[in-house]
């Protein structure tokens, strides 16, 4: 798939969106009224979940400029609530959030991955 231009308008049909319709499957682990959260079809560890606003974001960028202040908070809390659900508080655990082709985002509705489960190591690997 090509990295996302996060200058470009909201795909309606982009796989998130279609994952939020319940027109393809995901494996749910928590929803609201603000958020959903699903496991990563590719996990890269024992916990990886993907939490998304129900709202239509490419990004990070478009989220936090575009977004009602509810939305922000009501997105934010979500992320919380699903690492406290999925017991991850204790041991820790990384969020990491792609914006547009350097940061290594492929989908283009906003998604933040929570991983958790064993330790993460270096943030990036120096180059
Ligand atoms: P990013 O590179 O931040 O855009 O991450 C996109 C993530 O979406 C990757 O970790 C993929 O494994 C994941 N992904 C793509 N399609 C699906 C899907 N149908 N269900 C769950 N996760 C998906």
């Amino acid at each position: 798939m090509q990295p996302v231009d996060p200058t470009q308008p909201y795909d309606p049909d982009n796989i998130f969106a279609r994952i939020l319709r319940d027109e393809i499957p995901s494996t749910r682990v928590y929803e609201d009224e603000w958020a959903i959260a699903f496991h990563d079809i590719a996990p890269v560890a024992p916990v990886h979940v993907l939490v998304i606003p129900r709202g239509a974001y490419v990004s990070w960028d478009d989220f936090s400029d575009r977004a009602p202040a509810e939305e922000v908070a009501g997105f934010v809390r979500a992320v919380g609530n699903v690492a406290r659900q999925l017991g991850l508080v204790e041991q820790g655990y990384r969020l990491i959030n792609n914006i547009g082709p350097d940061g290594g985002q492929i989908v283009p509705h906003l998604h933040v991955h929570l991983l958790g489960g064993r330790v993460m190591g270096p943030m990036l690997t120096p180059q």
